[in-house]
């Protein structure tokens, strides 16, 4: 048996693998020095090239673009009309900022457990949560396997609750054949490096609705508008009128030709990722001691995320030997995610330890592996090769 790099033998790979990255190429810089060279590198029409892009690509009426997904999830919570003490039904196993935009709006995050195979939100736990002060639900494709919409939706129709999806993970993912980004009342999308594609910082929100796509423009941009049809009145050119608390939450022409050049990518990042998911299933399928990625019939994830979980019974040692020794032959496994309500500031606002106890058992076992589409054959097979190399030094 080879020797673990942790314990001084020789790692799998000499230098370290990212477990995401972008993939840039000179047509996306090209694209961006030419915004550069323009009269707009804000507030120009790269901006409603983008949005147009992202809602024809998603199947959505209306796209508008923000910053990064974080305000754009802000953004939606606005819109969603998520006020002081609204509650809002989230799930504990994402990023902080599914929840942390409720908090911003002054409503109140409630956490509904996972199903233990999906890793999604369970749509009978979201119904146990729903109470008279419930608003809205914000449901988190996890790992790009789009949550099961249609019993939330149901759910939300019943009680009156808007839907939000977080997609962050799951840009051109399909549920019952249906692209993500036209299956809830508002979709939010994330462009951050190592997410699908990339304009740096970026978010957008996809709607049908008018009215959530009129909200969300003036969010954007400081609660401010020029519309005629809108203003009480029009004092000249120069006037505008500002008629919410919004915020500067714009992106740039910069970011959206990005943006842009990266979309006609998309498809090809899409298929590398659905095959090195595929590879890594192959390779791990007949390891006892290892539970690879369920995927529920309905859904066709894109695979922002590739996760195992370990079965530790059988493991001589713990879940955090197992990741520092993957770490140790230069694998960059990471951990998606800790549950939300225990980090100390949620702690502090009161939300106990076991709340949602499938999330918590989650988190104990579970290991990220890298998944990007620039990984080369090799570094595909060396991610195999150390799982392997780490399950035969301490499983039994
Ligand atoms: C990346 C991510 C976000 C936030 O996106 P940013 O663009 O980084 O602000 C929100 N939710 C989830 C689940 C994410 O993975």
């Amino acid at each position: 048996m080879d020797k673990l790099a942790i314990n001084g033998g020789q790692p799998i790979r000499n230098a370290m693998l990212p477990y995401g990255q972008q993939w840039i190429d000179g047509d996306d810089i090209s694209a961006v020095i030419a915004t550069l060279e323009s009269s707009f590198i804000t507030q120009g029409p790269a901006i409603q090239k983008f949005e147009q892009a992202i809602a024809d690509y998603v199947g959505a009426q209306y796209a508008v673009a923000f910053c990064n997904g974080t305000a754009a999830l802000h953004g939606a919570c606005f819109a969603a009309g998520i006020s002081t003490g609204d509650e809002v039904i989230t799930t504990p196993l994402t990023f902080l900022a599914s929840s942390n935009a409720v908090l911003y709006q002054g409503g109140v995050p409630i956490f509904a457990d996972i199903d233990e195979n999906t890793y999604n939100i369970s749509p009978n736990e979201v119904e146990k949560k729903i109470t008279n002060k419930t608003k809205a639900i914000i449901a988190v494709d996890f790992t790009g396997q789009p949550v099961e919409i249609d019993r939330i939706t149901s759910l939300a129709r019943k009680h009156n609750l808007v839907v939000i999806q977080d997609a962050a993970h799951s840009l051109g993912a399909e549920y019952k054949g249906v692209k993500v980004g036209s299956t809830a009342d508002m979709t939010m999308f994330s462009f951050h490096p190592v997410k699908h594609i990339t304009t740096g910082e970026g978010g957008i929100i996809t709607t049908d609705s008018k009215a959530y796509y009129d909200r969300l423009v003036l969010f954007r941009s400081h609660g401010m508008t020029k519309d005629d049809g809108i203003m009480t009145k029009n004092d000249g050119p120069w006037y505008y009128e500002m008629h919410e608390l919004g915020y500067n939450y714009r992106m740039t022409d910069l970011q959206a030709s990005l943006g842009v050049s990266q979309m006609s990518k998309l498809h090809d990042f899409i298929e590398k990722r659905r095959t090195i998911a595929m590879q890594y299933n192959e390779a791990f399928s007949g390891m006892e001691g290892i539970i690879t990625p369920f995927q529920h019939a309905d859904t066709n994830s894109s695979w922002h995320l590739y996760v195992l979980k370990f079965k530790l019974d059988r493991c001589s040692v713990g879940r955090r030997e197992l990741f520092d020794a993957l770490r140790a032959e230069n694998i960059g496994v990471h951990v998606h995610y800790i549950p939300v309500y225990l980090q100390p500031y949620y702690q502090n606002l009161g939300y106990p330890s076991g709340l949602c106890p499938n999330a918590e058992n989650y988190y104990d076992n579970a290991i990220t592996l890298p998944l990007f589409p620039k990984m080369t054959d090799q570094d595909v097979r060396d991610v195999i090769l150390a799982v392997k190399k780490v399950y035969a030094a301490y499983y039994f």
